[in-house]
């Protein structure tokens, strides 16, 4: 059709489009083939050949070259041999970026991690006795020793814990929450939503700025199974405000017969005081107060996998193992081993070997040093300007609200181009870089680059400007 209607120039070139076996038999296209393989640089012709055809027709294209078509093949074929999930290089200072995947493990974790992948392994295996074992036999000693806990439990995620907790010690019956922590972290998780899903009534106390103790004893029926408290993770509540202290919201629970569960959401195991972070809470300190049982994520503070932990008394803990819904939200083998592996680091008094604790504790002089040769390096780059300011970092995934970390970013602009180009054009990379923009300029935070990513960095912006035109 295109063909009739078209005008004779269009016609003409369209007839020029090579045929795809004729391409794929030239020297520079077999050479890509031996490296990429032949389907990704059949699919990459194919869908070369059709974009040019698009855009002869619709009169874009008024002249191509084999060349240019070969590059653009090139191109086309190394982003389909790449996997989907893709190591990136974050630059945005946000220390748990749950986009970007929360928390990198540490290196003791990706070996434990991939042996456990590779292998057999005493899983649900009792090497002692020689017969059936339990998958949580290999974390329940670490927490035991980390956070005093009596028991414990791994589930796939923090909010599979307060789901699966709610529904076994609450389904049919009520919760006591406080107004002031029916929150929603990012992605859905709302507390009255999982209430819900999980069976259990939801019974609020108090408002939201202020909840007594005597709300939630009001608040107490016959109906009541367990009080629950929650970490209002990424949002501070200021002025006129009162929240009984866990300590007397633990006496009045343990008073009326009830267990108190605590979403303590990050799980800190260590206090980070020292770091510059206050006022978050310990797992050990819940635990110790009385908490009955304690849910945190592993992606979170702890700095290790994607998990759900549940911590506390036995004889709660056998209860909810024992739930049907247990087994469809248990985590394998691969997750056990990270976090068995993670939690050692901190036993040992190895927590800095954590990428995510030594991001949090890194001093304002070796990110300044850091930062000061990265700006450098792209300050020699044509048309590009690089300059130290002071900013922020800040821990995300939903912990820590209002508090952030002193940091030094590198300021780029460029001549010619806006940030957000630029910005674009690091995203599209490889290694892709994520950065932020602000105002008028691209900022870089090189406390979230891991520290064999700083020469990667600097060459993804060398790459940026040969792809950029010199003058505009
Ligand atoms: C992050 C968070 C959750 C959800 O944890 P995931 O591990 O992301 O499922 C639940 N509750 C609180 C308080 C949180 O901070």
């Amino acid at each position: 059709m295109t063909l009739k209607t078209a005008k004779p120039a269009i016609s003409s070139l369209l007839r020029q489009i090579p045929a795809v076996d004729d391409l794929l038999a030239g020297q520079a296209l077999r050479a890509v083939e031996k490296r990429l393989g032949r389907r990704a640089v059949v699919e990459s012709s194919r869908k070369t050949l059709d974009a040019l055809r698009k855009r002869i027709s619709s009169g874009e294209t008024k002249k191509f070259s084999i060349e240019e078509l070969e590059s653009e093949i090139v191109r086309r074929a190394e982003k389909i041999v790449r996997f989907s999930v893709q190591p990136v290089i974050n630059a945005t200072g946000v220390i748990l970026h749950t986009n970007l995947g929360r928390a990198p493990l540490a290196q003791q974790a990706v070996t434990h991690l991939a042996e456990a992948a590779a292998n057999y392994t005493n899983l649900e295996y009792d090497l002692e006795a020689g017969h059936r074992g339990k998958r949580d036999a290999h974390t329940d000693a670490l927490f035991r020793e980390m956070v005093g806990a009596e028991q414990t439990l791994v589930v796939n995620n923090n909010a599979a814990a307060v789901f699966l907790t709610l529904n076994t010690l609450a389904e049919g019956g009520e919760v006591v929450v406080s107004r002031g922590e029916l929150i929603e972290i990012g992605g859905s998780f709302r507390i009255p939503d999982v209430c819900a899903k999980s069976g259990a009534i939801l019974h609020e106390a108090g408002t939201t700025n202020r909840t007594r103790l005597a709300d939630y004893s009001r608040a107490i029926g016959e109906n009541t199974r367990a009080l629950l408290r929650v970490h209002p993770s990424n949002f501070r509540i200021t002025g006129f405000t009162e929240r009984p202290s866990l300590d007397e919201l633990v006496g009045l629970a343990h008073e009326r017969h009830l267990p108190l569960i605590e979403d303590l959401g990050s799980g800190c195991l260590i206090d980070l005081a020292s770091a510059g972070i206050h006022g978050e809470p310990v797992v050990a300190a819940s635990l110790k107060a009385g908490a009955d049982v304690v849910t945190f994520s592993g992606d979170k503070l702890l700095g290790g996998p994607q998990a759900g932990l549940i911590v506390g008394r036995r004889e709660l803990l056998e209860r909810i193992r024992k739930n049907p819904l247990f087994r469809a939200l248990r985590v394998d083998k691969l997750t056990i081993a990270a976090l068995e592996a993670t939690v050692r680091l901190y036993l040992d008094g190895r927590e800095q070997e954590i990428p995510a604790i030594r991001m949090i504790r890194m001093s304002r002089e070796e990110i300044s040093a850091r930062a000061g040769r990265l700006a450098e390096r792209i300050a020699s780059l044509p048309e590009f300007t690089a300059s130290l300011e002071d900013g922020a970092s800040v821990i995300g995934g939903g912990s820590t609200p209002g508090e952030s970390l002193p940091s030094r970013l590198v300021a780029v602009r460029h001549r010619h181009h806006r940030p957000d180009l630029l910005e674009k054009l690091l995203r599209e990379s490889s290694p892709p870089v994520v950065a932020r923009v602000e105002r008028d300029r691209l900022l870089l935070d090189v406390r979230t680059v891991l520290e064999d990513q700083d020469e990667q960095l600097a060459l993804a912006f060398e790459r940026l400007a040969n792809q950029l035109p010199h003058s505009g």
